[in-house]
């Protein structure tokens, strides 16, 4: 509408116009075909020490046009179309590669797990169990090291789903729970959902460090995080928070029982080669 020169900034997190979705969704099939999606991982790290527990996969879109497209603009259109399922498959595929190419390289201490995160859409197709168990099997990764990242509103649909999540459990891959405090109907959820990790959300940790008095919002966010973190501890779940920006955030978050994060502040999500570098400058550490 604009004419050809013209170009609009969104915000990550900012919804395109439902017309620059459908565009997005067209590109997505040859995206896929051509090779245009990458995987970054992002450290899951161990909040006292600063060490690397595991990544999650996180999909990227190296379009040819606009650059680096953020998986906010996308994964709606993906999971509108359906091709969620051959995107969620390909990263999942990659994550577990890329997993067992770290174990191979550095030994099976250097991560304990990496997290795809899954869309619900995929939980419909019939050959999602299937997927995971090729996927594994096919790079020799062992299903205690593969975590499935799921948001509430995923997991609250049906018995037919959380079928497919028990036979996930039965097989030994642990799901987490994303975005945790965020849906609709936390509670009640956990006692039914086979999950072995609760993400805190970011939301509950952004202006979690402030507590002058008067600021009822940290308040707020702290007696979630509290909450959570004594709920997680009761059913034996174990915690991630989301979204640490700075120290201040992981020292509150320490101090109420958090002992994994994962932030910009403790890792930007980043190339696996700049994971590699970051486990082989572990091991030299750890060497000297
Ligand atoms: P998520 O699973 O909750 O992932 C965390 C998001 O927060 C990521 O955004 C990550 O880059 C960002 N993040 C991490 N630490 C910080 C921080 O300290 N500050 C801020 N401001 N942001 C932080 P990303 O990569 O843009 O992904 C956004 C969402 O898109 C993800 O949220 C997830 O729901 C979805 N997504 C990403 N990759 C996939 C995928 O392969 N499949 C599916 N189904 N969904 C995906
Ligand atoms: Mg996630
Ligand atoms: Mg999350
Ligand atoms: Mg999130």
């Amino acid at each position: 509408q604009r004419g050809k020169a013209n170009w609009v900034r969104y915000a990550s997190g900012m919804e395109l116009p439902a017309q620059a979705h459908a565009r997005l969704g067209g590109d997505l099939r040859r995206a896929l075909d051509q090779g245009e999606l990458r995987v970054v991982y992002q450290p899951i790290v161990g909040l006292a020490d600063g060490r690397v527990l595991g990544v999650e996969a996180l999909v990227r879109w190296a379009h040819p046009e606009r650059g680096m497209v953020s998986p906010a603009d996308f994964i709606p259109a993906a999971e509108r179309t359906g091709l969620i399922v051959p995107l969620g498959r390909f990263v999942l595929r990659e994550a577990c590669r890329q997993a067992a190419a770290w174990l191979a390289e550095f030994g099976p201490e250097v991560l304990q797990k990496v997290a795809p995160n899954v869309s619900v859409r995929q939980l419909h197709d019939p050959d999602f169990v299937a997927d995971v168990r090729a996927a594994l099997a096919d790079h020799g990764l062992g299903p205690d090291r593969l975590v499935l990242e799921l948001t509430e509103s995923a997991v609250l649909r049906g018995q037919q789903v959380l079928r497919v999540l028990h036979e996930l459990h039965d097989m030994g891959v642990r799901l987490a729970l994303d975005d945790f405090g965020t849906g609709e109907s936390s509670l009640s959820l956990l006692r039914s959902f086979p999950a072995s990790i609760v993400k805190l959300d970011k939301s509950f940790v952004d202006g979690i460090e402030f507590d002058e008095p008067g600021t009822a919002a940290a308040d707020a966010r702290q007696a979630v995080a509290r909450a959570v973190v004594q709920l997680a501890g009761a059913l034996g779940l174990d915690t991630v928070a989301e979204g640490i920006e700075n120290q201040e955030q992981a020292d509150r978050l320490l101090r109420l029982g958090y002992t994994v994060g994962q932030g910009y502040h403790l890792g930007r999500p980043v190339s696996a080669e700049e994971i590699t570098a970051l486990f082989a400058a572990q091991r030299a550490a750890a060497a000297a």
